[in-house]
């Protein structure tokens, strides 16, 4: 790994850190910041390999090194002192996927083979959908080891084709100089149409090329599970349904009707192909399916005539960083009483929150604040965070949270 994209090192990138740092890397975390970053033997490129030692002079961590990033360095392994080669990187993608093997059968053939930092890839994802991967990268300090993780996954997944996706930050000219793009094809054939992948046996379309994360929430799967599981006889209404994933699932699950409301015509547009895509099931054909577009706050708040059976609510993140933390709070809190207004009794309320900024228990909270202050009697059926195949080993990592409530 050491060899690839890489200026045969002079000196090694040399890093000693503040004792915070240390005691956060000690313990595990993934990250190194650029403020404890105490001294430097030299300046780093983008890319190459940095150890870091402590105040002993004793190795502590070795990772990836951003210039451009407030997060250094990207923890590759702590602990004792390791050769950090190609053989090491096969076997991290050994783990991840030894961790998978027992989670699927060929039903479901869209999920997460890699989650960045807490599958040992900092930054790294890596999506199947069917014979297609995505590979997504938040950091520009795998674009210098790029041929050689593409190379890897290639022979070792043998897939039909791999696409390269890259977060926005990396999208900007000043990464440019690694010539790559998003939505690029690292091998197999071009790719024009959404690729279709199945979940549990439903099929469903993913815009791997353009779409929001990697084409697809794959983190929804379980959520979405537990719903058909509630939808029987229900009318359901998905607010923030994008291509209607929760809603197949109710609808197969034996709902009466779907409503899916969306900002985005195109997200609805995309619901509607789905539905087609699994026509050939009686519950889904039988289920009445209905497109909204509007803003969710504003359709809800309107006082809707109709109630619903069960509603989900998942929005996008209300939360981009920590300023935004309280009002989210107060968004979350505020949905989730619009939401309850629309409910019917003996209704479901199941709401989410995507933001990591907002932790699970103060969402949890807010949700039941709205609940109480409605006035009706409500018992919570569950609580849930993430699905194994996206784990979260640490605090900035665990983003999902879901509650379902019934009134
Ligand atoms: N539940 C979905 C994922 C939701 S992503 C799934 O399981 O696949 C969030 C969606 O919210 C996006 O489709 C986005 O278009 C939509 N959205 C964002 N703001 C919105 C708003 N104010 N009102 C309605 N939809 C909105």
């Amino acid at each position: 790994m050491e060899n690839v994209g890489e200026k045969k090192p002079g000196a090694r990138l040399r890093l000693r850190v503040t004792a915070t740092a240390e005691s956060m890397l000690r313990s595990g975390h993934p990250w190194l910041f650029a403020e404890s970053v105490r001294e430097q033997n030299r300046e780093g490129e983008t890319g190459e390999l940095a150890v870091i030692y402590d105040r002993k002079n004793q190795f502590l961590a070795a990772g990836l090194f951003d210039r451009d990033s407030p997060i250094r360095v990207r923890v590759l392994h702590s602990g004792k002192p390791q050769r950090i080669d190609g053989q090491w990187l096969a076997g991290r993608l050994e783990q991840a996927l030894a961790q998978r093997r027992s989670l699927f059968d060929e039903q479901t053939t869209g999920f997460r083979w890699i989650n960045g930092e807490s599958d040992g890839w900092p930054g790294l994802v890596l999506d199947r959908y069917d014979e297609t991967l995505v590979l997504k990268l938040y950091t520009a300090a795998w674009l210098p080891r790029l041929e050689e993780v593409r190379r890897l996954i290639e022979q070792r997944l043998k897939p039909q084709r791999i696409v390269l996706r890259l977060s926005r930050n990396l999208r900007e000219p000043a990464e440019n100089r690694f010539r790559k793009a998003d939505g690029e094809i690292l091998a197999g054939p071009p790719l024009r149409d959404p690729v279709i992948f199945t979940e549990t046996g439903l099929r469903f379309e993913a815009d791997v090329l353009r779409g929001q994360k990697t084409g697809f929430f794959l983190d929804q799967r379980e959520n979405r599970r537990q719903a058909a599981s509630l939808a029987r006889n229900r009318s359901v209404l998905n607010a923030f349904s994008f291509s209607g994933g929760f809603s197949l699932y109710a609808a197969r699950g034996g709902a009466s009707s779907v409503t899916d409301l969306d900002l985005s015509a195109h997200a609805l547009a995309g619901a509607k192909r789905n539905f087609s895509l699994n026509h050939s099931d009686a519950a889904v054909r039988s289920c009445r399916h209905e497109l909204i577009r509007a803003d969710a706050f504003d359709w809800l708040g309107e006082k809707v005539k109709r109630k619903f059976d069960l509603i989900v609510l998942d929005p996008p993140s209300l939360a981009r960083r920590e300023a935004e933390r309280t009002g989210a709070i107060r968004a979350y809190a505020r949905l989730a009483s619009l939401g309850i207004q629309q409910l019917a009794r003996g209704g479901i309320l199941l709401a989410c929150s995507c933001s990591a900024h907002v932790a699970a228990e103060e969402f949890f909270a807010a949700v039941r604040a709205s609940a109480a202050k409605s006035g009706r009697k409500f018992e919570e059926l569950q609580t849930t965070g993430h699905p194994p195949d996206h784990p979260a080993t640490f605090k900035e990592a665990a983003y999902l949270k879901a509650i379902y409530l019934r009134l």
